[in-house]
């Protein structure tokens, strides 16, 4: 009688058990697509970008729609990626889910204006923190430190190690990035192409059009992710390039806000995971350590 008991006792523990272990795994499947709480009940000071976003319980941001591993539209024609993440990350401490989300695509050069016309409500699209663009915007972040870099055709037939090597050169870049000002203004034995997107330079590349396409190392890293057999990356980054969150000129409660969001995610693990589902997947590399939050 008793060690009947005592097995359905055990039979017991053992079906509560399980039922633990597989709510757990829901829970770990569903981490792995979003891990961003939304805030219920958050309060913002009336009058603040915050209060007006949360009231209207959406939010518009830019990104891009063609970067593995940062912005890059699925089958079903929604942005992925770690920016993306980023802009979820945001919402989220906005009350905002991502269904609620509008992507827009912001190309290199229209970031400036998307932001200064409110077609956006802010831009996260591998886009570096910068004097020059500091007069037009404001920027939370960094979130991120890239670097220039270089990609070449598979096997490196021309021999570029470096940005002196793109001398006498075709070399690709985007219009309105910082890479291209790079090309432009230290490099100008290089012939420059200039395309809207990245993805026109790899297919440049691949045609052999242009010998060398060059922008920040984790967006190249993308590239030839998605082409191994035709790419590869020179892997010798020659600038700093630090992601900001482009957000209205003198918006400063916003950016307050969106930096504190952004060191919140940094310490509670969430904006590493975001790396690890996304850019992390792509490069095989370990989140590195968030970058200090600079509070301009
Ligand atoms: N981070 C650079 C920039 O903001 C290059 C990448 C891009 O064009 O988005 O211009």
């Amino acid at each position: 009688m008793r060690t009947t008991r005592n097995l359905a006792a055990l039979a017991a523990l053992g079906l509560a058990l399980s039922a633990c272990a597989s709510e757990a795994g829901n829970q770990a499947t569903e981490s792995a697509e979003n891990t961003a709480e939304v805030q219920e009940d958050v309060e913002f000071d009336a009058g603040t970008t915050m209060a007006e976003l949360n009231e209207a319980g959406a939010i518009t941001i830019g990104t891009k729609f063609d970067q593995p591993g940062f912005g890059l539209l699925n089958p079903d024609g929604v942005p992925e990626g770690f920016d993306v993440e980023i802009g979820k990350l945001i919402a989220a401490e906005l009350g905002i889910a991502a269904e609620e989300i509008e992507w827009v695509e912001t190309v290199s050069a229209n970031r400036e204006p998307f932001i200064q016309n409110g077609q956006v409500d802010m831009v996260i699209a591998t886009y570096t923190i910068n004097d020059a663009r500091k007069q037009l915007v404001d920027f939370a972040g960094p979130y991120y430190l890239a670097g220039q870099d270089i990609m070449v055709a598979a096997g490196n037939p021309e021999g570029i190690q470096g940005p002196d090597d793109l001398a006498g050169k075709n070399v690709c870049s985007v219009e309105g990035s910082t890479p291209a000002q790079n090309i432009r203004d230290n490099y100008p034995e290089a012939t420059l192409t200039l395309f809207d997107v990245y993805s026109k330079c790899a297919d440049a590349l691949t045609n052999g059009q242009v010998q060398a396409v060059t922008t920040d190392n984790v967006i190249l890293t993308g590239l030839v992710a998605g082409n191994p057999e035709g790419f590869e990356l020179v892997g010798n980054p020659f600038t700093e390039e630090p992601y900001g969150i482009g957000l209205t000129l003198g918006d400063t409660d916003f950016r307050n806000f969106v930096n504190d969001v952004l060191e919140e995610s940094f310490e509670n693990g969430s904006w590493a995971d975001a790396w690890d589902r996304t850019a992390g997947a792509i490069t095989g590399e370990e989140a590195p350590e968030p970058p200090q939050v600079d509070r301009y």
